[in-house]
């Protein structure tokens, strides 16, 4: 194969990629000056979104690959349950952000229809629920909305969103539908986000505004659709420990015993388990790659899942946003795939998270207080829950990352390879704005992989 026929295959033929990612469409010129290509043995370092697609890719191209994953299961923070309500319900990633984008055409051509009704919102403030024309009428809200737009065009030093909200004039009684809208739907809060990583999600507007929710599939089902042949090449309850790149091999050790060895090396975890120096490099990381870890931020975050015996929220309900610690809850018919309607999911991350996680088997009190206060006296339709604590789980110890002020260039340092032998990927190192999503640790995996061929 000539190399000209070798990139385009990568980029958008035998790898079935028919979406080029604004990042590549930059650089391809420079992959079409590659000599040669690498073939030899990787281990990839977790069975994530990125582990996966970094796998597929390069067995394509006649490499020979392990995964290693530290868990019983792969998907990492995709992980849907079955049968426990009438619908598949997503613990981790649920929508489909945009449809331009490898990950979107993946779940697409796995036979899966989408729902893109959100439902109707509804928000707590000055003591009760409004809907969004009621809420409309009040002159603090319309204004809140209006700082909102003004992000994409921010200008300023790179604070926090808090700081921003303040001096703009977001009003106390919203100040935390500000949050819920602006850093909570990232994964952190007010108090954490930079106002330059905000002002960059705009980029992520290059995958589409759409936000699709699958209607006859969880994405653990896609993953099995479309990772058969990788997930054959996983080696499960493998936490790794040691990565080793002094010699003219890789060597990895994991919690076991087992010694694995390769040409090069590619880690998938989450930051977290970065930020926690859970693995030991031998020798250290350079520190321009241990002060790009603690430049990135990422939060704890928890999914709960509530079931209620009857619906208690008006019909058609959508998102809920609430005065406490819990800044956003969902209903099941916004995604339309529920007959009955009974469950609630509260999404929480950042500060309040930590607090709500710390609270332990008082947690689930907390968010049915929650309920009530905002939706009357329900908590007696209460049934069961179902608790997903990103932040306290060892093998993630946060829920996705984002930029924090002074982040800056952070993930650009992460993405570069050291000593030709370990590569970092994942949704963390993506580096065009699509951070904190799984399209966005798909093109990370790319990235990586691309790079490695050359
Ligand atoms: C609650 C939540 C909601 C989200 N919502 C959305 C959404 O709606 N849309 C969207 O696009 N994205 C969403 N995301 C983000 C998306 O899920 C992630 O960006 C993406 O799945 C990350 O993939 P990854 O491969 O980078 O990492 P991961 O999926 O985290 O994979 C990393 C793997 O590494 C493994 N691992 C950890 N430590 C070790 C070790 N020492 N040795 C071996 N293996 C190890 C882990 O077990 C894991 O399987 C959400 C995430 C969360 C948590």
């Amino acid at each position: 194969m000539n190399r000209r026929k070798f990139v385009h295959d990568m980029i958008v033929g035998t790898s079935g990629l028919m979406f080029l990612p604004a990042f590549l469409a930059a650089c391809k010129k420079t992959k079409l000056e590659f000599d040669h290509r690498f073939t030899g043995d990787v281990i990839i370092i977790g069975a994530g979104i990125s582990g996966l697609y970094a796998a597929k890719i390069l067995s394509q191209y006649g490499n020979n690959v392990t995964i290693l994953e530290a868990s019983d299961r792969v998907g990492g923070r995709i992980k849907s349950l079955s049968g426990y309500a009438d619908f598949d319900i997503e613990l981790g990633a649920e929508e489909i952000m945009g449809d331009h984008s490898i990950w979107y055409d993946m779940v697409r051509s796995s036979g899966a229809t989408f729902v893109e009704n959100s439902g109707a919102t509804l928000y707590y403030f000055n003591g009760s629920i409004k809907t969004e024309i009621e809420a409309t009428e009040n002159t603090f809200f319309n204004a809140m909305n209006q700082i909102i737009e003004t992000i994409g065009d921010y200008t300023g030093s790179d604070v926090t969103a808090e700081v921003f909200a303040n001096l703009a004039g977001v009003s106390d009684n919203v100040f935390h539908i500000f949050n819920a809208k602006v850093a909570n739907s990232i994964g952190s809060c007010d108090e954490h986000v930079g106002m330059h990583g905000l002002r960059s999600i705009e980029e992520r507007r290059a995958s589409g505004t759409s936000k699709k929710i699958l209607r006859n599939k969880s994405l653990s089902s896609i993953l099995e659709n479309q990772f058969s042949q990788e997930m054959e090449k996983v080696v499960l309850n493998s936490v790794v420990t040691n990565i080793d790149y002094s010699g003219a091999k890789v060597s990895v050790t994991d919690n076991a015993g087992n010694v694995y060895s390769a040409d090069k090396v590619i880690v998938t975890v989450p930051l977290g388990v970065l930020k926690n120096n859970d693995i030991v490099f031998t020798p250290e990381l350079p520190v321009s790659h241990t002060y790009a870890i603690q430049q990135i931020g990422f939060d704890a975050g928890l999914k709960i899942i509530l079931q209620f015996d009857d619906r208690v929220w008006p019909t058609n309900t959508g998102k809920i946003f609430g005065p406490g610690l819990i800044p956003e809850f969902r209903t099941t018919a916004a995604i339309e795939r529920s007959a009955d309607d009974r469950f609630l999911t509260a999404i929480v991350h950042g500060a309040k998270a930590e607090e709500l996680s710390s609270q332990g088997i008082g947690i689930i009190d907390t968010v049915l207080q929650e309920v009530d206060q905002v939706l009357g006296e329900v908590s007696s339709h209460y049934v069961d829950h179902i608790i997903q604590d990103w932040g306290n789980d060892p093998l993630f110890r946060g829920v996705m990352s984002y930029d924090k002020p002074g982040t800056g260039n952070a993930r650009s340092a992460l993405s570069q390879p050291i000593s030709d032998k370990i590569w970092f990927a994942g949704e963390a190192v993506h580096t065009g704005g699509h951070q904190g999503t799984v399209h966005g640790a798909m093109e990370s995996a790319l990235q990586a992989v691309l790079n490695m061929l050359a």
